[in-house]
């Protein structure tokens, strides 16, 4: 009943769903960019690349300009953002950790095994967990999909859950008969179909998290809503106007993918058939068969002329298409979807390389040409006030205001693109704390620069 209360005060209901299980709809309407719920992580842990650089229990990678990290005075190892934090995951965890008497381990499955023994175990301090006993129960309700893992899977898990059990019975208080190796093996397999990859403002992951209220949210390949993230709070955000009784829905996956990728990605980890409305290719204005063309992956890299020819065109034929993606909300044109298959083929995974290599090599201009056709496609596969779409914009407000050859007129491109990069990424970044919205305080201050120039 928790949950259901705890749902009901953010407008929300789980209710059944013979073709999902069940869904979480809303209960009144719900306006783009608003905060549908954030929830804290039953337990998370940041991933082993930046887990030098970002507080070990909020994430957050910022304390102030005068101030470092603090390292832990005893292990030397995990680092925190403030007292605060290194409080809470003392008393959570790294009291076990610190100590030596569990082993630190950089497997994922074993540290996130561990941490959530600790706590459902009662040895972890509950009250510096928020919302505990609604995480609980609904931890407790999330399906296992025991009977789909392959058997070697299985065993594996059954490896770790019986070698974390023999670590924790280490521990004074820590009631091993309350868990046997099945209820560990359950464990992980909810970990493994449910858990989500934190990102931050500029969407690279940096830790792994087990948030039972977001695993109530279904996926759609073509959503209505996005996971952000504040720190390690979990924060679903509306990028539609979400009527009254219907269902929200995110993505597990990129969606930037064929339909045939999307379906593989999510029987492969999620075990189920997506029957959304992209999949079911029904939206109107464009079928997303013709769009999933521009999707299929390509093994060969592009030689440097042919880049450089594609560039040029993409500008030529792309630009005057799409003044309508400077003004909000952006509407396809009709001809966009042609235009881009007439060309020769290049997959958006190439296209991508291609772009981060001439960012990488300041090659602004060609950069800006890619840019126009990651752009066009992004247009077609994402819902449009997605943070791709925003965080692209941007890049290409950047690539047009460090052109050295276009002018006035890239400088005025710039002011564009900031101005559309701005208005798509406020629905998804607004109210989800300072980080995320430092993106915006960017693209402000690149905005102003450029207008300073323009003499505006
Ligand atoms: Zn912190
Ligand atoms: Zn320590
Ligand atoms: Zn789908």
């Amino acid at each position: 009943m928790a949950l259901d209360s705890y749902l009901a005060a953010h407008n929300l209901a789980l209710i059944p769903r013979q073709s999902s299980y069940r869904a979480v709809v809303t209960r009144s309407p719900i306006s783009k960019g608003s905060v549908i719920i954030e929830s804290p992580p039953l337990c998370s842990f940041p991933t082993s690349s930046v887990a030098d650089s970002i507080c070990n229990h909020c994430f957050n990678s910022q304390v102030s300009s005068s101030h470092s990290l603090m390292r832990c005075s005893r292990c030397k190892s995990a680092l925190y953002c403030s007292v605060r934090c290194q409080r809470k995951a003392w008393n959570l965890h790294h009291k076990w950790l610190c100590d030596g008497i569990i082993t630190n381990n950089t497997n994922g499955d074993y540290e996130m095994l561990r941490r959530v023994c600790l706590v459902i175990g009662g040895i972890a301090k509950k009250e510096y967990l928020t919302d505990y006993d609604v995480l609980y129960e609904t931890f407790g309700g999330l399906m296992d999909h025991k009977n789909d893992y392959s058997q070697d899977m299985l065993e594996y898990f059954n490896h770790v859950a019986t070698a974390i059990l023999n670590e924790l019975s280490s521990i004074k208080n820590f009631n091993k008969n309350n868990f046997t190796t099945n209820n560990l093996v359950s464990f992980l397999c909810i970990f493994g179909c449910n858990n989500f990859t934190v990102h931050d403002n500029q969407i690279f992951p940096v830790g792994e998290g087990t948030y039972p209220v977001g695993s109530l949210f279904n996926h759609s390949c073509y959503p209505n809503a996005v996971v952000m993230y504040h720190g390690n709070v979990q924060v679903i955000k509306a990028i539609e106007d979400i009527s009254s009784n219907d269902e929200v829905m995110i993505s597990y996956i990129d969606t930037a993918n064929t339909k045939t990728t999307r379906q593989q990605l999510l029987t492969a980890k999620y075990y189920f058939d997506c029957e959304c409305i992209r999949c079911n290719d029904n939206v109107p204005l464009m079928t997303f068969k013709d769009v999933d063309h521009l999707l299929v992956p390509a093994s060969s890299t592009m030689p440097t002329t042919l880049l450089l020819e594609l560039s040029t065109r993409q500008r030529t034929l792309l630009s005057p298409l799409l003044p309508s993606l400077f003004t909000i909300p952006t509407s396809i044109p009709p001809t966009l979807l042609p235009s881009l298959l007439s060309q020769p083929h290049t997959p958006l995974t190439l296209l991508s390389q291609h772009l981060s290599d001439l960012l990488r090599n300041e090659l602004w201009d060609i950069a800006a040409g890619i840019g126009y056709r990651i752009l066009a496609i992004y247009i077609l596969c994402y819902p449009k006030y997605h943070p791709m779409i925003g965080l692209h914009l941007y890049t290409m407000a950047k690539c047009f205001w460090n052109s050295t050859s276009g002018g006035r007129t890239a400088v005025e491109e710039a002011v564009k693109l900031s101005a559309s990069a701005r208005a798509v990424l406020e629905v998804s970044y607004k109210d989800c704390g300072k980080i995320n919205w430092d993106v915006i305080n960017a693209i402000d201050d690149l905005s102003m620069m450029a207008l300073k120039e323009l003499n505006i």
